[in-house]
């Protein structure tokens, strides 16, 4: 198959994808559980029907297709990504590592690769968490960490809850555990995915080697003071909770500056009780996300804030709350898996350069107790979950070519 064959066929695989969007022209907006969600997985079971695979769909609403190797018994190679978006979100987000599997595997049976194992492509569900603030649905099912409370627990905004929708949907969560795969039977985990930032772009590099997704902590921090009149209480009579709040925030970024290999820490929201110009806030809420490959600078800069809570806030006489919203480790990938791909760009001579992942994905819930990979394509000036998000098709047919050599040396193991 030659490669402008390969580049048209995953072209107009995503090209159809984009029709299946809640908001036609203003990006993709296909919410787990949806009309448009449906759409998607249909589509996905064609053209893995025409690719050769064994078409399945679980009780979590994931999508599999399996190319059948001679000793089946043996941990499949699993390979995919997520087939829902944000709202008004990229075409390419997720669905693209859906869409490259598959080119993976028309490849495997066109060149008639003798397979030992099997090779399974997945189109999870709900990786995204959009609609019901959550998060990992599908691939979470998988791996036997969903339940029924799970699905009746979280809502989205007009109150339908997961369990409400999954039945509409067609699907009985009361079967949801049905989706858990049994413990061994998955070998590895391969996902590609837009870098979804700037670093491949700006650097004109082709292809991202993912060693390492980072770990979250993310916190909801409320500082409690005492509201008073701003024009009559002295500045040294006052429980200003903005004042504390503010002096430990404005350290915040220097705090993962020092750190110098990537630590990121972001406080992106901010509000104050009850919030007039004229009366001092006797509280004041904020959010801190601090992300690293390296759980001890998170651990740290976590502790440097509440320490310095304890400093503000007994200066002006108040308190705080620190309550912890999400807790996620970093995950190492695979560095067998790195060093074939690694192997394979060389051959091919495409451009490639290690880096971690700053953001979730499917990976980074799998990658917990599987070994697993991710690889990069470059996103236009690292643009993503947003209408302009955007690859060359190109870059996706590279990134398959890889993938192929990766699937083809795990399949002969
Ligand atoms: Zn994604």
């Amino acid at each position: 198959m030659a490669f402008e064959d390969v580049v048209g066929r995953i072209a107009a695989n995503l090209e159809h994808m984009k029709t299946f969007t809640a908001t036609p022209g203003a990006g993709c907006t296909r919410l787990p559980f949806t009309k448009e969600a449906r759409q998607a997985v249909e589509y996905l079971k064609i053209i893995m029907a025409e690719a050769g695979l064994e078409v399945k769909e679980d009780t979590a609403g994931n999508v599999f297709g399996t190319l059948q190797g001679t000793n089946p018994e043996l941990p499949c190679v699993m390979m995919g990504s997520h087939y829902d978006s944000v709202i008004n979100g990229g075409d390419y987000d997720g669905i693209a590592g859906v869409i490259c599997a598959i080119e993976v595997a028309r490849q495997l049976k066109e060149r008639g690769v003798q397979l030992k194992r099997n090779f399974v492509v997945a189109g999870f569900c709900d990786e995204e968490g959009m609609r019901f603030g959550t998060g990992y649905f599908g691939s979470g099912a998988m791996l036997g960490k969903r339940d029924v409370h799970y699905c009746k627990r979280f809502r989205d905004t007009d109150g339908i809850s997961i369990y409400e929708a999954m039945r509409e949907y067609g699907l009985d969560p009361h079967r949801i555990e049905e989706a858990k795969w049994p413990e061994g039977s998955i070998g590895c985990f391969i996902e590609a995915h837009i870098e979804q930032g700037p670093v491949l772009d700006a650097g004109n590099i082709e292809l991202g080697l993912v060693d390492c997704i980072v770990g979250i902590q993310r916190y909801m921090v409320t500082v409690n003071g005492r509201a008073d009149h701003a024009g009559t209480t002295p500045m040294d009579m006052r429980m200003d909770a903005v004042e504390a709040a503010t002096k430990v925030i404005s350290k915040i970024p220097d705090w993962a500056r020092e750190k110098a290999d990537g630590t990121v820490a972001t406080t992106g929201y901010i509000r104050t009780v009850p919030g007039g110009m004229n009366i001092v806030a006797e509280q004041c809420e904020f959010t801190v996300d601090v992300r690293s490959r390296n759980n001890d600078n998170i651990n740290d800069i976590i502790r440097r804030i509440s320490a310095a809570l304890d400093r503000e806030t007994e200066a002006i006489g108040g308190s705080y709350e620190m309550d912890n919203k999400l807790t996620i480790t970093p995950v190492n990938l695979s560095q067998n898996m790195l060093s074939i791909m690694e192997d394979s760009c060389r051959e091919h001579e495409y451009s490639y350069q290690y880096l971690p992942s700053g953001a979730g994905h499917d990976a980074l819930e799998i990658g917990q107790v599987i070994p697993t990979v991710m690889l990069f394509v470059p996103s236009k000036e690292g643009r993503s979950h947003c209408p302009v998000e955007f690859t060359k098709y190109s870059d996706f047919a590279k990134a398959s070519v890889v993938l192929l050599d990766l699937t083809e040396t795990l399949l002969a193991e």
